[in-house]
C-alpha cells in the first residue's frame, strides 16, 4: 500500500500494472484480477472494492513482453509503477525468465514508471538480497514481509534514495501507523536476520535440494505428470513437467491430482499445505528430519 502510494506520489501518475498470478496483499488496488475483455482490463476479486479503484489497476499475463508493450501503449504517461513478484510464489512457483524481468526494468525506465519488486516471499529467503541479488536487476522499490518479522507481523519498503526521499517527513507522501516500527516485531525480525549468514544460505540450498530430490524420486513412481520446480528455500508440487504447460491445466484436474498426493502423504504423516497452488517452504529445520521423512515416504 505504501509502495503504491509512493510510486504514485513520485510519478504523479495513477495507474499500476500488475500480473495475473501475482499476489500483493489485501490492499484494494491489488485485489484485482484480469477482466474478460482486452489485455489490461480488470475487475475486483473481492466484494467491497469500488470500480473506480479497479480501473487504475491494469493486468497483464506473466512472461509476455507484448502484453506489457500493449498496455503501456494504451495508457501513455499514466502508469506509475509495474509491480511483480520477481519469483511468483502465490499461485504455484512460477520462476520467470531473467530476460522478462530485465525487459520490465528497461521498459519502466524508458516509460518513466517505477519498477516494484514484491519480495514479501522471496526476500531474505532465496538469498540474503532476495531476487534483487539473484537476478542482479535493480528495481526502484522493493517490499518485504514474512521473514523479516521473524514470525511477528511486519512489512517493509525499501528503495532508491531518490524515490524514498519523497516519503514523509522528508517528502510529501504520507506514511505512518500506530504499529509502524513496533518494537517487538523489530526485535523479532532483527534476531532472525542475524541468523542469516552466508553459510546459512549454503545449507538451506543443500537442504532444499535434498528434500526436492527425495520427493522427486517418490513422484517418479506414482505421480509421473508432476514435477518439482524449486529455488533455495522453496519448492512446488507442480501439476506438469514444464512451466508452460501449467497454464493449460484445468483447476479441477490440478485439485484432483493434488488431493491424491496430499492424502497419500498425510497417511504417511507428511502434511502439505492443503491446496495445490500453495508452494512448499524448506527450512533449516528440515535437514535434521530428512532421514525420518525418507523413511516415511517409502513405508
Ligand atoms: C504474503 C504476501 C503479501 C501480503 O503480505 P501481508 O503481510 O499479508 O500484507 C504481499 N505480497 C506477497 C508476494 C506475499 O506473498
Amino acid at each position: 500500500m505504501a509502495a503504491i502510494r509512493l510510486a504514485r506520489g513520485v510519478t504523479g501518475r495513477n495507474k499500476i500494472l500488475k500480473f495475473s498470478g501475482c499476489y500483493h496483499g489485501h490492499v484494494d488496488s491489488m485485489l484485482i484480477k484480469a477482466g474478460s475483455g482486452l489485455a489490461g482490463t480488470s475487475s475486483a476479486s473481492s466484494l467491497g472494492i469500488p470500480e473506480g479503484v479497479s480501473q487504475d489497476t491494469l493486468i497483464c499475463e506473466l512472461d509476455s513482453e507484448d502484453a506489457v508493450n500493449q498496455v503501456f501503449a494504451q495508457h501513455p504517461g499514466q502508469i506509475a509503477a509495474v509491480a511483480i513478484e520477481p519469483l511468483p510464489a502465490n499461485n504455484g512457483l512460477l520462476p520467470q525468465r531473467q530476460e522478462f524481468l530485465k525487459f520490465l526494468r528497461e521498459k519502466t525506465k524508458s516509460e518513466g514508471s517505477l519498477l516494484l519488486f514484491d519480495e514479501v516471499i522471496s526476500g531474505f529467503r532465496v538469498a540474503f538480497g532476495g531476487m534483487v541479488e539473484v537476478t542482479g536487476i535493480e528495481p526502484d522499490l522493493v517490499t518485504y514481509g514474512k521473514i523479516i518479522g521473524g514470525g511477528l507481523p511486519v512489512g517493509a519498503l525499501a528503495g532508491k534514495k531518490n524515490v524514498m526521499e519523497h516519503l514523509a517527513p522528508l517528502g510529501g507522501v504520507y506514511q505512518a501507523g500506530t504499529l509502524s516500527a513496533n518494537p517487538l516485531a523489530m526485535v523479532g525480525g532483527l534476531t532472525t536476520l542475524k541468523e542469516l549468514t552466508p553459510i546459512f544460505y549454503k545449507n538451506l540450498e543443500q537442504t532444499t535440494a535434498n528434500v526436492v530430490k527425495m520427493f522427486d524420486k517418490f513422484l517418479k513412481e506414482q505421480f509421473t505428470t508432476m514435477s518439482l520446480p524449486h529455488t533455495t528455500g522453496l519448492f512446488w508440487f507442480s501439476p506438469a513437467q514444464d512451466l508452460r504447460q501449467v497454464e493449460t491445466i484445468d483447476n479441477h484436474i490440478l485439485a484432483e491430482n493434488f488431493q491424491k498426493l496430499f492424502s497419500l502423504l498425510l497417511e504417511k504423516g507428511i502434511y502439505l499445505a492443503p491446496n495445490g497452488y500453495e508452494v512448499c517452504f524448506a527450512s533449516s529445520a528440515h535437514q535434521k528430519v530428512l532421514g525420518d521423512l525418507e523413511e516415511r515416504l517409502w513405508t
